[in-house]
């Protein structure tokens, strides 16, 4: 008998998925809706309803002793609420205690999406067996989540390890956090793609314009479209560099859209972390590409779900 299976949910801004995962990150049913991301909060919540009530419709739910969410940010795992930033109907929304009760009073944790695909990472990804990791999304936004001391460190608010918003250009272009010269404002799929057609690449005749038609110009030797990834590889490794000489990492795992690049970005992410990491404990620093693939939101979410039972089982709640 499964007695270590939860559900985990996984919440962007373009799609809501579920599952039932055991407690070796095996996904044993899913569930999943596009995310009716501009209607009001109770529609968006209407559409998570809608995939539990997949999962509580299985045979196997009664084995279920937890929830765990993977959510777009900011989340605020101490209030149980989620604001993401792509879903404005959704501010400082009580998404815990709606789960609480959409699933029978099961217990809840919640955690960032950055955070979910570290802890995915860490769990049986390219993370495993390192105690301090950071992992990253580089996609259309850029997320992260760490690893210390052999545990994911979500922080009090779950929002921890953010690299995407860390300025690495002090005086750099505003960002829609607010700050300047963000990673994100960098290093992003969207902002790749931007500062390539800024600089005079054009896409083909298809009019991809998408960062990864930048990477394929890059590969075929156009050297606007090989700079804007240099540039975006180069704020990548300022942000990585900065958080290895605060915390001591010794790898990174970087996963997303943009990574599938592949050496268009590895290869001068490594040269530029050369310019950046240069103390004698960080010189030592790996950076690879992630492994999870797109199951590593849910799969990460299982595992803050399974985390929380262990503590409550430890802390005899
Ligand atoms: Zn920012």
């Amino acid at each position: 008998m499964h007695t270590d299976l939860v559900a985990a949910l996984d919440i962007g801004g373009t799609k809501i998925a579920g599952a039932l995962v055991d407690g070796h990150g095996r996904i044993l049913l899913r569930a999943q809706v596009a995310t009716p991301a501009q209607e009001d909060g109770d529609t968006v919540m209407g559409a998570v309803a809608q995939v539990l009530g997949e999962l509580t419709a299985s045979p196997r739910w009664g084995e279920a002793r937890a929830v765990g969410i993977g959510s777009a940010g900011p989340v605020d795992a101490s209030a149980g609420t989620v604001s993401p930033v792509n879903v404005p109907g959704w501010r400082g929304y009580p998404l815990v205690e709606r789960v609480r009760a959409a699933t029978g009073g099961l217990p809840v944790s919640l955690i960032g999406d950055g955070v979910a695909i570290t802890a995915a990472e860490h769990w049986q990804g390219a993370a495993r067996g390192h105690d301090n990791a950071l992992c990253m999304v580089v996609s259309t936004g850029v997320g992260g989540g760490l690893v210390l001391g052999g545990r994911l460190h979500p922080g009090p608010t779950g929002n921890a390890g953010h690299i995407g918003h860390i300025s690495v250009d002090l005086d750099g272009d505003a960002c829609p956090c607010g700050a300047r010269g963000c990673v994100e404002r960098i290093a992003s799929g969207p902002n790749i793609a931007r500062r390539a057609v800024e600089r005079g690449w054009r896409p083909g005749p298809d009019g991809d314009a998408s960062a990864a038609a930048v990477a394929a110009a890059a590969v075929a030797g156009d050297p606007v479209a090989a700079a804007s990834f240099e540039r975006a590889a180069q704020a990548l490794a300022a942000g990585i560099a900065a958080t290895a000489t605060l915390v001591e990492i010794d790898i990174a795992v970087i996963g997303g859209g943009v990574a599938k690049a592949g050496e268009v970005l590895f290869a001068p992410l490594r040269r530029a972390l050369t310019d950046y990491a240069t103390l004698s404990f960080v010189q030592g620093l790996e950076v690879v590409p992630a492994r999870m693939g797109t199951d590593a939101g849910l799969v990460g979410a299982a595992a803050a779900a399974l985390t929380g039972v262990e503590r409550e089982t430890v802390a005899g709640v």
